[in-house]
């Protein structure tokens, strides 16, 4: 780990199960000589690799302030200080309010990508995120709570691409997806993939619905929290009889790494 010369490091835990973090990061979880972690999601990813005698905090509680002093403090004493972060760091992580605190103190940071949830709740459900000739286009996204949409971002107009949309931050407001798909001109039978707790051990729930009645679903399930929201036009694929295949393993498809068999006879 000799090119690993930062001090703060922006870890992605994945989505929950402690075996989705990434090798880099666990080598950096061991290295710790700190861990400041975002919630109980990645509690025992944290837990599972650390040292013995790291110091490990939840920062349930603290503000971006706090948070950044924690992280400077213990960046200035030398020590090697990870912070742990639910999926992806850059995906609604407040990655850059955390990052731009640390540059003004000359604190080197470096960050290290994650499972997304987005992407453990398809694999619960073995779903493929694109089809060919359904979509090859993956919205990720949330619907407006506290925070508001920039313009041409409202759901129902993203929507208008009836591409793959993942909905984050959402579960509870299920009632406005529904509204704004339908707006967008979906059909109310179309199929909904909800997933609470993607990818952890015993607590996951996957729950197959359409637009009209996922609400009903979710409330039976009781799922209100930690929940992704995934529409779109593939879902469900893995039942269909017609299927257009991927190009990408077809026999008359030449790629960088693979000659079609035409050519191939043509030359032997
Ligand atoms: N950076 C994270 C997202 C953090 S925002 C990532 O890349 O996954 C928090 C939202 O992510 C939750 O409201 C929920 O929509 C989703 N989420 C996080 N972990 C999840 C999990 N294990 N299963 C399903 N959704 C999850």
């Amino acid at each position: 780990m000799n090119d690993l010369t930062a001090k703060v490091w922006f870890v992605g835990a994945g989505p929950g199960d402690p075996e989705l973090l990434t090798i880099k990061g666990q080598k950096l979880i061991a290295k710790a000589d700190a861990i400041l972690f975002a919630g109980s999601l990645v509690s025992q990813t944290a837990m599972r690799w650390a040292k013995q005698d790291c110091e490990i905090q939840d920062s349930k509680g603290m503000d971006l302030d706090a948070i950044t002093d924690w992280l400077i403090e213990r960046a200035k004493q030398n020590k090697i200080i990870v912070r742990l972060q639910t999926g992806d760091p850059g995906l609604y992580g407040a990655l850059i309010e955390m990052v731009q605190p640390l540059d003004a103190a000359g604190i080197e940071i470096g960050v290290v990508p994650g499972v997304s949830s987005a992407m453990a709740s398809a694999a619960a459900g073995v779903e493929s995120l694109t089809l060919p000739e359904i979509t090859q286009t993956v919205i990720l996204t949330r619907t407006e709570g506290r925070t508001p949409m920039p313009e041409g971002e409202s759901l129902h107009e993203l929507a208008q691409h009836h591409c793959t949309l993942c909905i984050f931050l959402s579960i509870t407001l299920l009632k406005k997806v529904q509204t704004e798909l339908l707006a967008a001109g979906w059909h109310k039978d179309a199929p909904i993939l909800v997933v609470h707790k993607a990818s952890w051990p015993d607590e996951e729930k996957i729950i197959h619905g359409t637009i009209s009645n996922i609400r009903e679903k979710c409330r039976t399930e009781k799922v209100n929290s930690q929940a992704m929201i995934i529409a779109s036009p593939t879902l469900g694929a893995r039942q269909w009889s017609e299927l257009t295949k991927s190009r990408l393993y077809d026999k008359n498809f030449t790629h960088r790494f693979r000659k079609a068999e035409k050519i191939q006879e043509k030359i032997s």
